[in-house]
Parts: structure tokens; sequence; C-alpha cells
């Protein structure tokens, strides 16, 4: 039967195989755990003897499970993180300069409901970014549409959507996330109009949604990314209205671990070196 003919059969009318029947009324429906699930959730009510409407329960219960997920999963896709990143995996003694309470406060999501905003300063490689995501992360898991971009490539795309003529919708897109993530303001200086496209989008958001952004410079050096020092008050003035500053200065994670991993390497070889010494019988040339 073609899927067409069934879905004019009028549901509780059909005769054939139910399984089939089934299997393309839950698909209709969109209850795909349920479909998945259905026969092997009634195997084991059968053995415990459980009734009818607790066994219905635990499927709908397994649909809610799986359908929470995947939304967070595709909140997850739109958000575009480069990285998944989770203060799981954060080491918060690499970088004492940070406020370990707040971020894990911060981690609850209730500044985005305060529509306050978060910028994390810092030197290169202290693990801003990782704390953008992990909180950008968060929100997706609490319920938040997110978007994640970095200060150059947002600039990027404001230009083009100027040029295009369809600005306007872009900066809606951007107004309808609750939690944009600006990341590596400072990195690369922009032109007057791409300063002034930045600097709509975030008074646009001001006290409407959250905005996180990531700068490797303090504010007074704002002035020369952003060219003017009239946008870069103005700027300023909005986002550090309800704030939390994340102080992020300190060694680069990065180099402290290439730096470790070039210590554990060269024991390693001088461990070989001594090994091969020893059972040469050859001396140590130094002690
Ligand atoms: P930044 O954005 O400040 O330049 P990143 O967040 O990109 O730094 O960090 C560089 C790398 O080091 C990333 O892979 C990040 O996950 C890792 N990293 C930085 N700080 C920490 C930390 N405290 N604990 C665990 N990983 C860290
Ligand atoms: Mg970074």
């Amino acid at each position: 039967m073609s899927g067409k003919a069934m879905d004019m059969m009028p549901a509780g009318t059909t005769s054939g195989t139910p399984q089939v029947l089934l299997s393309h009324h839950l698909k209709q429906l969109k209850l795909p755990t349920v479909l998945r699930e259905y026969d092997k959730v009634a195997r084991e009510c059968a053995r415990d003897g459980v009734d009818h409407p607790r066994y219905l329960l635990r499927l709908v219960e397994l649909e809610l499970i799986d359908r929470e997920r995947r939304v967070v999963e595709r909140r997850i896709k739109q958000a575009r993180f480069p990285a998944v990143k989770s203060l799981d995996t954060f080491d918060f003694t690499a970088i004492p300069s940070l406020n370990k309470m707040l971020v894990l406060e911060l981690a609850r999501c209730e500044f985005i409901l305060r529509r306050e905003n978060v910028i994390a300063l810092g030197n290169s490689g202290t693990g801003k970014t990782h704390v953008a995501l992990a909180l950008g992360l968060a929100a997706c898991q609490k319920g938040f549409p997110v978007a994640f971009t970095t200060a150059a490539a947002l600039v990027h795309q404001l230009m083009e959507a100027r040029d295009e003529k369809r600005l306007l919708k872009l900066q809606r897109e951007l107004q309808a996330v609750k939690l944009l993530i600006v990341d590596e303001l400072g990195y690369v200086p922009l032109s007057p109009t791409g300063a002034e496209l930045l600097f709509e989008v975030l008074s646009q958001r001001y006290e409407r949604g959250s905005t996180i952004v990531t700068s490797n410079l303090p504010f007074e050096d704002w002035t020369s990314v952003l060219g003017s020092e009239r946008l870069t008050g103005a700027l300023l003035d909005r986002l550090t209205h309800h704030v939390h500053i994340l102080t992020m200065n300190g060694d680069s994670y990065r180099l402290k671990q290439s730096a470790g991993r070039r210590r554990a390497a060269a024991m390693a070889v001088a461990a070989e070196q001594n090994q091969a010494t020893a059972e040469t019988g050859d001396q140590p040339s130094t002690v």
C-alpha cells in the first residue's frame, strides 16, 4: 500500500499487518522512540507483569527523554560552535585569576533570563573561548537558542548581508537568539563600516538578550579595534551596563601544555639514553 493511500485511510478502520500500520502512524505522529522501543518494552512489561497504562507510560517517557535530547542536539548544531566544550574539562587551577564561583553561577544561565552580558578578558590561550563555549553549551542544554561567532566573522557576515540587501533579516536573526557569543574581539582591527555594523548588533541586543564577548585587549585598548573613541564609548556603555567580567590573565594553557609535553619527551629521551648507557656499561659523561 502506498503512503498516500494510507494517509487517506481513517485511523482505526484499516486491515493488514498491525506492525506495518503502527509503524506508519507512529512515523506520521513523529514518535520515533515509541516506534523503536514498543516491541522491546512490551516484552519487558509482559515479563514483569506490568499493566497497559504503565507500559504506555514507559514508552511515552522514553519518547519525551529522547525528544529533549534531540532538541538540545539541534540547538547545539544551530549554535555553530567550532567545538563542543564543557566546564567538566576545564581546569580552574590553571587560571587562578578567573573567578570559578562566578563561572559556575553563569553556567546556571540565569544571567540569560536577566539579559545580562559577560565579557572575558585576557591574553591568548587562557581559556576564554573554552569558557565561552562551555557557557554556550550550558545555555543550549537549558533550552536557549545560541549563536557563536567571532568578531571578524560577524562583521564579514554583516557587510556581506548589507551588500546583498539582506542586512535587516540577518539583524533580526541575531536579535532572536537568547545568547550571542562574539569571540576574539581585538585580533583584527575593524573598518569604520564594520565597527558601525558590530555596534548596531550589540546595541540592538541591549537589554533584549545576552551577549558574551571575549577579547585579548583591555577595555582601554578597544578603540584600536573599533577605530573611533565615540563608538567605543557608546558600545562599552551598553555592553557593560549589566555585565559580568571574567578576568583571565595568566600563562597560555596551550604553551604550558606543549612545554609540558616537550619536558616529558626530553625526560623520556634521557631515560632511554640512561638505560642504553646502563646496558652497555658506559659511564654517563655527566652526572
Ligand atoms: P583563548 O580563547 O583564551 O585564546 P582557548 O580557550 O582557545 O584560549 O584555549 C586554548 C586551548 O587550551 C583550548 O584547546 C582549550 O580547551 C585549552 N584550555 C585553555 N585553558 C584551559 C583550562 N584551564 N583547562 C583545560 N583546557 C584549557
Ligand atoms: Mg580564543
